[in-house]
């Protein structure tokens, strides 16, 4: 991904009007002031559309999919794969046979930890990460490597959030063919920060080395392409991108996953089974054991319709405009220190900051009274809090209906905190 050039988006992008879609937002917090929702990290707000569309199915023509020779199951199965299909042209990928339906990125890297990992990775190997992953791709691989008796390494970073390239080069020079996977986020959920994947494949590849790209905070936020990109694997979860929860996606290039093993066993994964023992079924079956999440399936396709339909670039470039505005002001505010990138233009929509002498939580509880809701804590992040020197942070994560007058209301309510608490 390349840096982009901050500007208002487009006249045609109107948050107050995409808005009015958002069912939820026209409700008040709890203190009875108008809700300021500004926790789109952990998970956005679905629009009517997609409350429709996962309605609409429970309704009119639920049933299990892929076993039903009937009316209801075949409906069912063709919008179960249509929904497949969706996510396929979101990605940019090139079959359909690539694209698993999973619980969420979670469950995804889990996955590929538990099937590729298991095979490819001996003890003495490594697993790069960076010091900016969330837990969902750290204990995988620790877990990897209490199984294996590989070793799980960090890249560092520099003092502006972002990982030390030069570092990463040496640490590339100093193991080499050694590291089988590289497996790094797109963009940092507490930082903010917006990586260099393209870059980053590349270097691995020259190594020899596996990739896989957690893309949970960025699939939401700026177009993919994961043939441009060329990771081996990348993830994502509905819910970070207006769709349900429960459903998320592990994408795969087609050659690994047909020489990988099935991970979890059980109906619809197999091809035949005996008192002997069994034969997988063919991608994407193969992935994708028991009764998948129909509803939730067909709800993620309908909030990658909606998010596609607004545009992917003009959201992005939105929420830069957010975070400049946020930045500008909040290095007003004394003794607040921003966590991540100087310049929003290296960053995707996430302002998260610590106080001197305020604890996150008591920041977090008292934009709640304001009626903005932000998250306080680790984020699911200790390595990084641990090397930033903080036990805990505040976050603020912007999405395409968060608007101008929501930022002010932010950093009105930070700046009544400092002078409350500090
Ligand atoms: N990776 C990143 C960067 C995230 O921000 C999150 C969620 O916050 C996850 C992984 C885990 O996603 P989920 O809880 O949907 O599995």
């Amino acid at each position: 991904m390349s840096p982009q050039t901050i500007s208002n988006p487009s006249p045609t992008f109107d948050p107050h009007t995409l808005r009015g879609d958002f069912p939820v937002l026209e409700r008040t917090a709890a203190s009875g002031v108008p809700l300021v929702y500004l926790d789109n990290g952990a998970s956005t707000q679905r629009p009517q559309a997609v409350i429709d569309a996962m309605s609409d199915c429970y309704q009119t023509y639920y049933a299990n999919v892929h076993r039903g020779i009937h009316t209801l199951s075949e409906a069912s199965t063709d919008r179960y794969e249509q929904a497949r299909r969706s996510v396929t042209a979101f990605l940019n990928a090139a079959s359909s046979r690539e694209v698993l339906f999973a619980a969420g990125t979670t469950a995804a890297i889990n996955t590929v930890a538990r099937t590729w990992g298991d095979q490819n990775v001996s003890a003495g190997d490594i697993v790069l990460l960076t010091m900016m992953e969330h837990h969902a791709n750290i204990v995988p691989w620790h877990q990897l490597a209490e199984r294996t008796g590989c070793r799980v390494v960090f890249a560092p970073l520099n003092d502006n959030g972002q990982v030390d390239q030069e570092q990463l080069d040496a640490l590339w020079q100093q193991h080499g063919a050694r590291i089988k996977m590289f497996a790094f986020t797109a963009v940092s959920n507490v930082l903010g920060t917006v990586n260099p994947v393209e870059r980053w494949v590349r270097q691995a590849k020259q190594y020899g080395a596996a990739t896989l790209v957690d893309a949970a905070q960025a699939a939401p936020h700026m177009p993919i392409d994961v043939q441009a990109w060329d990771a081996d694997f990348l993830v994502f979860s509905g819910h970070k991108l207006c769709g349900p929860t429960g459903i998320g996606v592990l994408y795969g290039r087609e050659s690994l996953l047909e020489s990988m093993p099935p991970f979890l066993g059980g109906g619809a994964m197999i091809n035949s089974v005996t008192t002997e023992g069994f034969t997988s079924a063919a991608l994407p079956e193969k992935f994708e054991a028991g009764t998948p999440p129909i509803v939730e399936a067909i709800g993620l396709a309908a909030a990658i319709d909606y998010i596609t339909d607004v545009g992917l670039q003009r959201i992005h470039q939105h929420e830069l405009h957010l975070t400049q505005l946020a930045h500008q002001a909040l290095a007003e505010v004394k003794g607040l220190r921003i966590i991540g990138p100087a310049d929003p233009q290296d960053k995707s929509g996430i302002v998260s900051f610590a106080i001197e002498g305020v604890h996150a939580h008591d920041i977090a509880q008292w934009m709640d009274t304001r009626g903005v809701a932000v998250r306080a804590g680790h984020h699911c992040a200790m390595p990084l809090h641990k090397d930033l020197g903080l036990a805990a942070s505040t976050r603020a994560s912007f999405y395409l209906y968060n608007t101008t007058e929501e930022v002010e209301r932010f950093v009105e309510a930070v700046s009544e905190v400092q002078a409350k608490f500090a």
